[in-house]
């Protein structure tokens, strides 16, 4: 049979309005693109796939991965588990497991051994949880002073998994810190005590897997408290890159847009800060649709991605990502450097390698792409970012700068780092000139990087 490189059901989806459809390890082999995959590459999905969460969409599959470049695609690497995504060693004992057909407990236990090796940011260590009339506020974070973090507890999933996400134990299940907050009351209550508070982000897994109703529950109560020095409300979303159809068909799209545009009747910023990781994203004229939808809404959207291997580690696909976010009229914000968790031996990006894709993206742009800043580590004391590689009196430095930090006097002072080619990340590095330490690490738990929730 030739091959047919729409779903069957792709048509039929569209004309319905679009069904969303999640494929998972239980049934991506019901697929018809995936007959295209040879035996071993199916074979690395399901070995990949029993340690790492797995899960995509009939839209991402239709729309967004070009079957005829797997397995090179880069969406088809955001959202299939890929071989190289576990260490060989790691690789070997699932797959013998599963070649002896070893029972389902048994694989379960050994993905579990694995997941505890590959720094999976565990449970219990939740950090700058705000406290309110001697109540912690579960499913918040307070780490910088102007924004604060809520994770409403039925946005702890996403419309697919990104193969790279930092938040990938939370998806398998690891994760025991109680997302849960119900408590809209206690938050409303927490920013009204705290003036200095400017910004509510609401985070997940994704805030926009909810439906506008349970949405509304979170957002009118801090509307209708009418807190004045509250003057943004941004949610952080993949959903214009999974499931653009969220904006423009799901039965409640419309609700969802009210609720956007009731927020900036009340006179505060509406944000969005849409996570687009290639430019292959923002090609569908459903993304497009959805777009001018929220931004009739007087929303903004920025826009924000991790720099990946074997996804987006070349300066012309930032380029081209940054100037077609430009013409949609979305404003670039963040280019972040991946965390040391999960599979970051495949995704990961030295930092040299990162600013120097960051750099001659940023030089191939015009001035309105460069409201793009990083690339950005979200360490202990704050959002590092890598101003480049440099040299005083003979020694080879890292510049860096902190664009948000833990104590605000840390915010864009310069300090410099020894450098070091492969460096990943901010605890790789050593100061500069013999200094015993960072200015920030004499206030810096031990192990605090392990620990940082965002
Ligand atoms: C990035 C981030 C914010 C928002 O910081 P902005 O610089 O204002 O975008 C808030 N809280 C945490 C924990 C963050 O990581
Ligand atoms: S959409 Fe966001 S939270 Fe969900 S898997 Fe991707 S990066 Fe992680």
């Amino acid at each position: 049979m030739p091959y047919k490189d729409k779903h069957p059901s792709a048509d039929q989806a569209e004309t319905a309005g679009s069904r969303y459809t999640a494929y998972t390890l239980k049934n991506f082999r019901d697929l018809p693109q995936v007959q295209r995959l040879t035996e071993e590459q199916i074979a690395a999905i399901e070995v990949v796939g029993q340690v790492f969460p797995f899960k995509t969409n009939n839209y991402v599959v239709n729309k967004l991965i070009d079957w005829k470049k797997v397995p090179h695609d880069p969406i088809f690497i955001l959202n299939f588990p890929q071989k190289g995504m576990l260490k060989p060693h790691h690789y070997k004992k699932i797959a013998d497991l599963m070649d002896k057909k070893a029972d389902a407990k048994t694989i379960a236990k050994e993905a579990m051994r694995i997941r505890w090796e590959l720094n999976p940011h565990p449970a219990g260590q939740q950090q700058n949880v705000p406290v309110c009339n001697g109540v912690r506020l579960k499913g918040s974070q307070h780490k910088y002073r102007e924004t604060i973090l809520f994770f409403p507890s039925q946005g702890q999933t996403c419309h697919a998994y990104c193969t790279f996400c930092f938040r990938w134990p939370q998806f398998v299940g690891m994760n025991e810190i109680k997302f849960a907050s119900h408590e809209v009351d206690l938050l409303v209550e927490y920013i009204r005590q705290h003036p200095e508070i400017t910004d509510l982000l609401f985070t997940g897994g994704d805030p926009l897997i909810m439906s506008a109703k349970v949405l509304a529950k979170y957002i009118r109560p801090v509307l209708e408290a009418d807190l004045g020095h509250l003057r943004t409300i941004r949610i952080g979303t993949k959903a214009l890159a999974y499931w653009p159809y969220r904006f423009v068909t799901d039965d409640d799209a419309t609700e969802l847009l009210t609720l956007f545009s009731d927020i900036t009747a009340a006179g505060k910023h509406m944000a969005i800060m849409a996570h687009f990781n290639h430019p292959v994203e923002l090609a569908p004229d459903m993304v497009h649709e959805a777009i001018r939808k929220i931004q009739k809404t007087g929303a903004q959207i920025r826009t924000q991605s991790p720099v990946l291997g074997h996804i987006n580690d070349r300066p012309e696909i930032w380029a081209r990502m940054l100037q077609r976010q430009v013409e949609l009229g979305c404003i670039p914000y963040y280019m972040f450097i991946a965390r040391n968790t999960g599979a970051h031996h495949y995704f990961g990006v030295p930092l040299e390698r990162a600013w120097q894709i960051f750099r001659k993206a940023y030089r191939s742009v015009s001035g309105l792409a460069r409201t793009i800043r990083g690339p950005s580590m979200s360490a202990w004391p704050g959002k590092i970012q890598v101003l480049g590689v440099s040299e005083i009196m003979g020694e080879k430095i890292f510049v860096l700068r902190m664009l948000q930090a833990r104590n605000p006097s840390w915010v864009n002072r310069p300090f410099f780092a020894r450098y070091d080619k492969d460096a990943a990340w901010i605890t790789d590095l050593k100061p500069a000139s013999g200094e015993p330490q960072f200015f920030f690490e004499a206030t810096q738990p031990k192990n605090a990087d392990n620990a940082t929730l965002i």
